[in-house]
């Protein structure tokens, strides 16, 4: 027989979703036909944009037409999209990022749970609780996360506690990490970086000669001018951090798949076998001609559409009424006297358990709104006491979910 990576049994019980699955099951059992309020998804509603629909179309025609036929395009990306990002992304940034710098992928997952195949495996890893635990299974499945404690932890990975008191914000750690895994906006809790937080973080960086794995997935959702949507806006950070952005999340290419990372030129590696340092953005290069294609003709140029005025102004409506959604759920959760922090800058609200576990909150939603939510446990033991709330969705639906919380009785 065959040996599998054991690794991976070590994440396929998925205890919590179980659990989730069984409570809806009941719920759907009792109400037959009752339609239930999905504020738990990751995964956006509104459609594409009518400027990416023509722009993919038109590249399809192309591809059938000898003449204007596109092969394997080039690893990195097509230089039409790449130059599209540098341009209207970082220019307005002021800040300088090459041609070589930037990686199109098919979404940030891809690349975040990839990124430890050029690092070695005994680096220390940090993360934040509570945390998207994509970040920490790619880990596991890459055996450098050692094993699970009795306090649901993995005991080579450094947790930095995020607290309430503090925003949310992560502590520093104790122990010198090597690489550190940061979001803002972040998923779970909806908080963001001040520019004077990540100011912080990049000087630590670079003190301690650490490696930041930034995850900016929903910096569009940022509306507060004063907050980076890059973490490249602090001095000093294309000498430590990596950045993953996506369309995923701003312009409804959960479906189409598309996002890119950038590796700047000057972040190298040492390598104690050969006595010598590499750059991690031709190791990444490298791994990418081994293990990827990027996102097909097609789907590139319905990403380039996004650059357009028809294509920013999608972006700002798409995000526009996701915070609208989120504005309305705030004022809900206030009328019902629950503490919750997010839902500014950010399509997640971290709403707060009055009760002595974030099971109970979750019923109660369940039961007596008729909304799915996503209990704190899904993110880490940091998420014991907290449910998610997700603004992807229909408004509508949001409207119906915010009158039945403020009429909760908690
Ligand atoms: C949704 C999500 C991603 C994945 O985005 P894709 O570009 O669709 O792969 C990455 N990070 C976080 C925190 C997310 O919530």
């Amino acid at each position: 027989m065959v040996l599998i990576n054991s690794q991976f049994l070590k994440v396929v019980n998925d205890e919590i979703q179980s659990k989730i699955d069984k409570k809806v099951n009941l719920f759907q059992a009792i109400n037959r036909n009752v339609s239930l309020i999905k504020l738990d998804s990751g995964d956006v509603v509104l459609p594409l944009a009518p400027c990416v629909m023509k722009a993919a179309t038109q590249a399809i025609v192309e591809m059938g037409d000898e003449t204007t036929f596109q092969g394997r395009g080039p690893m990195e990306g097509y230089p039409f999209l790449i130059d599209a990002i540098i341009k209207y992304n970082f220019k307005s940034y002021k800040v300088k990022i090459d041609s070589d710098e930037v990686f199109i992928n098919h979404g940030t997952k891809e690349d975040i749970a990839g990124f430890g195949d050029i690092l070695c495996r005994d680096n220390r890893i940090a993360v934040i609780d509570p945390v998207s635990q994509d970040y920490i299974e790619s880990n596991v499945i890459g055996n450098r996360a050692g094993e699970l404690n009795e306090n649901c932890q993995w005991s080579h990975l450094i947790y930095l506690e995020c607290k309430k008191e503090k925003d949310f914000m992560p502590e520093f750690p104790k122990l010198r990490p090597d690489v550190i895994y940061l979001s803002s906006p972040c998923n779970p809790t909806g908080c963001v970086m001040t520019r004077e937080v990540l100011e912080k973080w990049v000087k630590y960086a670079i003190e301690n000669d650490v490696l930041i794995l930034f995850d900016v997935t929903y910096k569009s959702f940022i509306t507060d001018p004063a907050i980076p949507q890059t973490i490249y806006e602090i001095k000093g950070a294309k000498k430590v951090a990596i950045e993953f952005r996506s369309f995923s999340k701003n312009a409804g290419f959960t479906g189409l798949h598309c996002g890119y990372t950038i590796i700047p030129k000057e972040i190298s590696g040492y390598s104690l076998r050969a006595g010598r340092s590499a750059g991690l953005n031709m190791l990444w290069r490298k791994r990418q001609t081994i293990k990827n294609y990027t996102p097909s003709y097609i789907i590139q140029k319905g990403a380039e559409a996004l650059f357009n005025n028809e294509g920013l102004d999608w972006i700002c409506e798409n995000v526009n009424y996701y915070m609208s959604n989120a504005e309305i759920l705030r004022r809900s959760l206030t009328t019902a006297g629950l503490k919750f922090w997010g839902g500014v800058n950010s399509p997640y609200i971290w709403v707060e358990s009055p009760y002595a576990s974030s099971w109970k909150l979750f019923d109660k939603l369940l039961n007596e709104c008729h909304i799915l939510s996503s209990p704190g446990e899904r993110f880490g033991a940091g998420g014991k006491g907290f449910v998610r709330l997700s603004s992807f969705a229909n408004q509508s639906k949001v409207m119906m979910a915010g009158t039945r919380i403020a009429d909760m009785k908690i």
